[in-house]
């Protein structure tokens, strides 16, 4: 393909409390409960005890089923579309024996979700997390069929993952759970087939030794998955993009609630990719950090915490928790609690729940992580007064990026970093715009309108394929 012929895929996709279903309550199994496949490791390294917030009162993939459950109502689903549209295309789970320094045989499970590809090939990113199963890998896959559609980029929607804590691993030890992943799942896997990227537990190197062990099998192939390192064809701005993108919905958001983001005081709960950027990038535009936390512990300072150099600190193997300065040490519940202008979750999923969304001081919220917020605590921040702006838009950079690295990668050349980031921020934006038009236009909050135009654009592709 021509270099405009790529500009024009590129420009092309550029071109581009609500009643419900009950909420889920806990103990309530939804139908992909994920019993009956594989328990994580407990052999290997033991996980240190983090302070953990209290637990969510549903699971990622019931809040996922939630929100498509209110959308799909609004929108006047038929009940058989729905079925197709909620359920999976394939799920492959499989054993990742791999040999340890202790000299012994730990066999993980891993898992690739592939939700929905009407709209082009599977995409999404892989965790490494201890607590990995098929109803989060699920849960996440959906999500993705969602997000690419509503920032209208040629995808489906995957997911995949290992059960294993790549804290407690040396790298030699990592990179033979990468490699044994990718020789599980290479089958299922390509550039016009699926295209994995990082996420939480995996980064660029993870994505290196992916690539090469595919290649390995299929030949040199740099799009078969994206955030790789910028020396093996990965795409400027990658890394960043995530929390770029956060930062610029935030932008677009802070005249909702008449805020200067130069003068936010902000709150990032999961100090790691997503959080670190969006934190440094907010610094940048003169915002000022007033708590954060990690899975070590929270920190916070009225006088605002220097994000840059609790970046460097983390990149020196340090945690949040140890961080020195003139901050205090805080409970990570109390994080929540913090009086701000915009909370950015950017851990792990349903970490604002029932019992904790009560407390929140925020006047904005700007989702970094994938489902951060049960159903029942978006209904209680919308009583508040709480503007969110949902996961499947805010945290879309990422993928946006990936897409970019992608289109470079199929025709071999590459974007300064400069036209990633402008063509990143013209994508987000005119999302946002669609979204927020959307939800004025229904009176509702943004979540809802960003799931129904998702949605609304999967049905019509599946539909105009024939598949449905
Ligand atoms: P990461 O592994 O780089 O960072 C995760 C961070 O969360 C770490 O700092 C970890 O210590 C912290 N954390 C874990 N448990 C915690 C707890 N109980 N309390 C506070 N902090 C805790 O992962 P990431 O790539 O930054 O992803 C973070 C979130 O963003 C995930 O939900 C992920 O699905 C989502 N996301 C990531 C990307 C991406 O491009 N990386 C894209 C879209 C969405």
């Amino acid at each position: 393909m021509s270099e405009e012929a790529t500009e024009e895929r590129a420009d092309e996709a550029d071109g581009e409390s609500a009643d419900g279903p009950a909420v889920p309550q806990e103990g309530e199994a939804g139908p992909h409960s994920g019993a009956g496949h594989g328990e994580p490791d407990k052999s290997a390294k033991k996980t240190e005890d983090a302070p953990q917030p209290g637990r969510a009162e549903v699971s990622n993939y019931e809040i996922v089923k939630h929100w498509f459950g209110v959308a799909a109502e609004r929108l006047e689903l038929p009940e058989d579309v729905g079925a197709v549209m909620r359920s999976s295309y394939r799920e492959v789970q499989v054993q990742v024996p791999v040999k340890l320094g202790d000299g012994k045989l730990h066999v993980f499970s891993g898992y690739r979700v592939q939700h929905n590809g009407a709209r082009g090939p599977y995409k999404g990113g892989i965790r490494f997390h201890p607590e990995v199963d098929l109803d989060e890998v699920r849960a996440l896959a959906e999500l993705m069929t969602w997000k690419t559609a509503i920032v209208n980029l040629p995808y489906g929607g995957a997911k995949g993952g290992v059960n294993v804590d790549p804290s407690k691993l040396e790298t030699r030890e990592l990179q033979m759970v990468a490699r044994s992943f990718m020789d599980k799942i290479e089958k299922v896997l390509g550039p016009t087939r699926d295209i994995p990227a990082p996420d939480v537990g995996t980064n660029a190197q993870v994505m290196a030794w992916l690539m090469d062990e595919y290649g390995k099998l299929h030949g040199h192939t740099p799009a078969c998955v994206t955030g790789k390192p910028i020396a093996l064809e990965g795409s400027y701005g990658r890394e960043a993009a995530t929390g770029r993108g956060v930062v610029q919905v935030l932008c677009e958001a802070a005249s909702q609630i008449e805020l200067d983001p130069a003068e936010a005081r902000f709150v990032v709960q999961g100090f790691g990719n997503v959080g670190s950027w969006a934190a440094r990038l907010m610094e940048d535009l003169g915002a000022t950090m007033v708590g954060v936390s990690d899975a070590s512990g929270a920190i916070a300072s009225e006088g605002g915490i220097d994000a840059e150099k609790l970046a460097e600190h983390v990149r020196e193997d340090g945690k949040v928790g140890d961080f020195d300065g003139s901050t205090d040490k805080i409970e990570p519940d109390d994080l929540l609690a913090l009086e701000c202008d915009v909370f950015i979750p950017a851990a792990l999923g349903g970490m604002i729940h029932k019992d904790n969304a009560e407390r929140m001081r925020c006047r904005m919220m700007v989702e970094g992580a994938n489902s951060p917020t049960t159903p029942s605590a978006d209904s209680i921040l919308n009583d508040k007064g709480v503007t969110i702006v949902p996961d499947v838009l805010a945290n879309a950079g990422g993928v946006i990026v990936s897409y970019f690295e992608w289109v470079q990668n199929l025709q071999h050349f590459r974007w300064t970093e400069d036209e990633v980031n402008e063509r990143l921020g013209k994508i987000i934006r005119r999302a946002f715009g669609e979204v927020a038009d959307r939800a004025e236009e229904n009176g509702t909050p943004m979540r809802p309108a960003a799931y129904e135009l998702g949605i609304e654009r999967v049905v019509e592709a599946a539909s105009t394929r024939g598949y449905i």
